[in-house]
């Protein structure tokens, strides 16, 4: 990936960025920019505290393998951590109201009727903002309520600011179309055949937001596994784990 370098406009140190990211943030005043129009980012910036360090991040990722019930006894002694890195992870948060009209049939049980629905949800849907790198976004419960604007001093030193590959507009069509995706999933629990399904949305105010995720890697008996750990409120986001059934 070619790396591209401007000034920062609002302290003139260098910013370097890859091509394809649209949102850089200046790891050393935390002014973000949006690259393609060269414009200051006007929308709400904000960030999620990281609140802990290395050794405690290790400590919980060691308690949450001792507490599973398909770990092998006794592996977070033996699980040797080869890569822990903390990451400020750029997210669209895109809060808006969903409805789903849909007319289907219901034919599983007795005689064939036709049933009118309507689906009604509530968001704050999350769209991580990296093309290249893999992330469980659909399994972190972002710890929303904990947000404070962007603040370039609350991030630990070392800790990796990555920026944004895709802009509001794109971010919200993504969004759209999951939803749509998730609300069809939901009729499809109610009826057995969807003739029509029309969705709205209502959408609010999008914010673009930091979250600390550590990500790690570990061997464990010659292989390796990786976890995600929410770097806010230290819970496991996802992680691998391996399975030992005893007979090899
Ligand atoms: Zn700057």
């Amino acid at each position: 990936m070619a790396t591209q370098k401007i000034s920062c406009q609002h302290c003139d140190a260098p910013l370097k960025y890859s091509s394809g990211e649209i949102v850089v943030t200046c790891p050393y005043c935390g002014y973000t920019v949006v690259i393609d129009v060269g414009k200051p980012f006007t929308l709400e910036h904000s960030l999620l505290p990281s609140n802990f360090d290395e050794k405690k991040a290790i400590n919980i990722v060691k308690s949450w393998m001792n507490s599973s019930f398909i770990a092998p006894t006794g592996m977070a002694l033996r699980a040797k951590f080869t890569d822990v890195h903390l990451y400020l992870l750029p997210f669209w948060i895109i809060p808006l109201t969903a409805t789903s009209k849909y007319r289907g049939l219901f034919e599983r049980m007795g005689p064939r009727i036709e049933k009118k629905e309507t689906i009604n949800k509530r968001y704050n849907w999350v769209i991580f903002t990296q093309r290249k790198t893999e992330f469980p976004t659909r399994e972190f419960d972002i710890p929303l309520e904990g947000r404070m604007p962007y603040d370039f001093r609350k991030i630990p030193e070392g800790a990796k600011v990555l920026n944004s590959e895709i802009g509001e507009n794109e971010a919200i069509e993504i969004a759209k179309q999951q939803i749509k995706n998730d609300h069809q999933f939901l009729a499809k629990q109610e009826v057995d055949k969807i003739i029509e399904i029309e969705t709205e949305f209502k959408i609010d105010d999008a914010y673009y937001l930091h979250a600390p995720v550590w990500i790690m890697r570990y061997k464990y008996k010659g292989k390796n596994y990786q976890v995600f750990l929410d770097g806010c409120r230290g819970e496991v986001i996802k992680g691998d784990i391996p399975t030992d059934s005893g007979f090899f």
